[in-house]
């Protein structure tokens, strides 16, 4: 008997050469071959005699092949079998070129069941074109209701024709034929243990494990399909949350430093800032401070489009942790945006005298807020930093090191947090928050985020952690003013980037990458454009050229001289970081725009529109297909993040708007991530039983289940 665990290579049929083949797609149980689902079927499922037979049709038939014939094409190498296979009614050609299947097996006599498309070759001849087949018995050829041999014949050795066949995703070498064998062999014989409980099974009406197995791989029906999907798509959803409400019980049982709300001290700190805060920034502080001043460490999510100012809401939560003695570490995903950040926090804390650093990979920096920046050796920084006398630690992956202790950190400040890893993630909690180990005080943790992110999506993927929201522009924002551009009107675009430049304005150029995965050629291909922008289109700028294979001291001498003003133009690629601050910079012109999804281009788009200057966003089509353009209408029509958030997760659902790949989501629990419904059942079942049994000690096998859960969220 088969177990979910059981290892693959323990399957009849899987020796080490698939096994090998199967880890490359990570699976190594026979469950997790079982959760390889199909990612389509073909519906085999009608059964026609060959005289009944419509062109273009896909259909099944059974009957005996009277003729059979292989020629090899002489110049190209091309096997070309044909045969006759006949039943009752008549008789029709069948043909396979090159084809995968075992066509030596076939043999003139054999009772042969077809499955694949009617076509029509041209003599006008009616043809089966490349179909699965199986033999099948030749009494069940006599029997003379076809309706009495499905149901004879079909559970004894039909995984190919007749049936919804599966198409699993062909990869590594290998095909859905194989996939079938095995998992229909597998199904035969395992043995499946439900884990979620029978209560909330049948109060939600769900298919049980076992079943949803068969439904999906094998199923008879459409609505079988369905039953499949949803019971699936439940689950992973259920998992999910029950996780994140084991996290967030376990995080509530630590204890962090409470930082009380020093009035006084804020208030001078705001009323000097040189603007007002929006209420937004303000709901936000207030949200944060009353986190902090809890003995429980804060678990916060700030999320707000690009430019809400969600930089000063931390400020002024870094500062009423320093002012307590605490210490506070800034993360940013790059060194552009460290710095950056360095750089504004100095400015905010020009009047007070706490030490910030910085550290990065290729910089560390130290100074008293109230006193010119300086270079320090990284030793010598981390040796301060271990005394207590670096209040606030800004840099970048570079923190996240056994080497970098702190004396008595109180906050983790995180921008961009979907930027980073689970296990860098996991590494600041467990580590950073242990480094106080003299308290044993966990650090107060807030992550910040410009991707506006839909509440189906954010309520599944951070019900652990608290939001704060920040939905308002600072006023007398302008709005970016966005314009489709087809390429026949790029000129004009080119033109009014060289008026406004001679008006003393500046531009960004950003284009897609031909191949994201190929690092060289993104370098070539950024070199090449940089090149025929500077000779064709701008020969009189400066034009400066930013991509994602340079060196961060390369970065941040292009990104100086951008906003020093020595550049006119930068060119740069998608990876290059959002979150660059350069007011005078207030035109984008996005090169085919149509590759990028709508929230990137969003995001992008939020480089402009931060000076005074009325901004402009181009977005330049290649193509001129409608549903493109209607697509990007959208970035003309709103400047609202979450609108358009939700409008990409419509258009090209939760997998391409999240990354699948490094999800470790199955695409059938992404489709349902635009389902707020079955989030929010999952989410109140997840609850109820929590509150039930809060170990989940009557449920070791959800439990069991919970522990393989391995999810990551990493979207842009
Ligand atoms: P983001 O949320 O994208 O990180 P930032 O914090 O970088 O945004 O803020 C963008 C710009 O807006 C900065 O120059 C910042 O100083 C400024 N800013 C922030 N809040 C306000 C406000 N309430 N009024 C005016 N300008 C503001
Ligand atoms: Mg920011």
């Amino acid at each position: 008997m088969l177990q979910l665990n059981t290892p693959v290579n323990k399957v009849s049929g899987i020796g080490k050469k698939y096994q090998k083949k199967l880890e490359n797609l990570n699976i190594k149980t026979v469950g997790d071959l079982l959760y390889y689902f199909p990612h389509r079927y073909d519906d085999f499922s009608e059964f026609k005699k060959i005289d009944q037979i419509k062109i273009g049709e896909t259909i099944t038939i059974q009957g005996r092949i009277v003729s059979l014939k292989t020629t090899q094409a002489r110049y190209r190498r091309l096997t070309i079998t044909e045969a006759y296979v006949e039943d009752d009614t008549g008789s029709i050609k069948v043909v396979w070129f090159n084809s995968p299947l075992p066509l030596q097996n076939l043999r003139e006599g054999r009772a042969i069941r077809l499955s694949g498309k009617v076509s029509l070759n041209k003599q006008q001849e009616a043809f089966l074109s490349h179909p699965n087949f199986e033999f099948i018995p030749l009494r069940a050829l006599q029997r003379e209701q076809s309706e009495t041999i499905i149901q004879v014949e079909e559970e004894n050795y039909s995984c190919n024709t007749g049936i919804l066949a599966p198409i699993y995703h062909e990869t590594g070498g290998l095909n859905s034929f194989w996939f079938r064998r095995i998992i229909k062999n597998i199904l035969s014989q395992v043995a499946v243990e439900e884990f979620i409980p029978q209560s909330i099974l049948k109060s939600q009406k769900l298919t049980d494990l076992a079943k949803a197995f068969r439904y999906v791989h094998f199923p008879q029906s459409q609505k079988e399909i369905s039953k499949a999907r949803e019971r699936f798509a439940f689950e992973k959803i259920f998992l999910i949350q029950l996780k994140s409400f084991l996290a967030k019980a376990t995080w509530n049982q630590q204890k962090a430093p409470a930082i009380p709300f020093n009035e006084e001290f804020i208030k001078e700190f705001v009323q000097n800032l040189p603007f007002q805060l929006t209420n937004a920034q303000k709901k936000a502080t207030w949200q944060i401070i009353q986190d902090l001043s809890k003995d429980k460490p804060m678990n916060r999510l700030l999320e707000g489009d690009v430019g809400t100012g969600k930089t000063v809401v931390s400020a002024i939560a870094a500062l009423s942790v320093v002012n307590q003695l605490y210490q506070v570490a800034l993360l940013a995903p790059t060194e552009v945006l460290a710095v950056q950040h360095y750089k504004s926090l100095r400015k905010f804390f020009r009047q007070l005298d706490f030490s910030i650093a910085l550290l990065t990979r290729s910089e560390s920096q130290l100074a008293p807020a109230n006193q010119e920046s300086a270079k320090i050796s990284r030793p010598k920084l981390l040796k301060q930093l271990k005394r207590g006398r670096v209040d606030i630690l800004i840099g970048t992956h570079a923190i996240i090191q056994k080497s970098v202790t702190f004396n008595n950190l109180g906050l983790v400040i995180i921008d961009e947090q979907h930027r980073f890893g689970v296990k860098q993630r996991a590494f600041l909690q467990e580590n950073l928050g242990l480094e106080n180990k003299k308290n044993n005080l966990t650090p107060h943790l807030l992550s910040m985020t410009a991707t506006p992110i839909p509440r189906s999506l954010s309520l599944t993927m951070f019900g652990n952690l608290d939001l704060s929201i920040i939905d308002e522009f600072p006023k007398g924002r302008k709005k970016i003013i966005t314009k489709i551009v087809p390429q026949a009107e790029l000129a004009k675009v080119h033109r009014f980037i060289k008026e406004a430049i001679k008006n003393g304005r500046q531009a960004f150029v950003i284009f897609p990458l031909v191949n994201e995965s190929s690092k060289m050629s993104e370098v070539k291909a950024a070199t090449a454009e940089h090149q025929r922008l500077q000779k064709e289109i701008f020969p009189e700028f400066k034009l400066g050229l930013l991509h994602g294979k340079m060196k961060p001291k390369e970065k941040n001498k292009i990104m100086a001289d951008f906003k020093n003003k020595k550049l006119d133009i930068l060119i740069s690629t998608s990876v290059v970081e959002v979150g660059v601050d350069v007011p005078n910079a207030n035109i984008m012109l996005i090169e085919g725009a149509e590759r990028f999804g709508l929230a990137q281009l969003h995001q992008f788009r939020g480089r402009v529109g931060r000076g005074e200057h009325q901004s402009y966003c181009f977005l330049s089509t290649s193509g001129s297909a409608p549903e493109t353009t209607s697509r990007l209408r959208i970035l003309e029509q709103t400047n609202d993040g979450f609108k358009i958030a939700q409008a990409d997760l419509q258009l090209r659902g939760p997998g391409q708007f999240m990354g699948t790949a490094q999800s470790g989501l199955p695409d059938i629990a992404m489709e349902s991530l635009s389902d707020l419904k079955t989030i929010e059942q999952a989410r109140q079942e997840a609850q109820r039983l929590i509150h039930f049994d809060p170990q989940l000690k009557k449920f070791p096998r959800l439990k069991k289940e919970l522990e393989r859960l391995n999810i990551v969220t990493h979207w842009e």
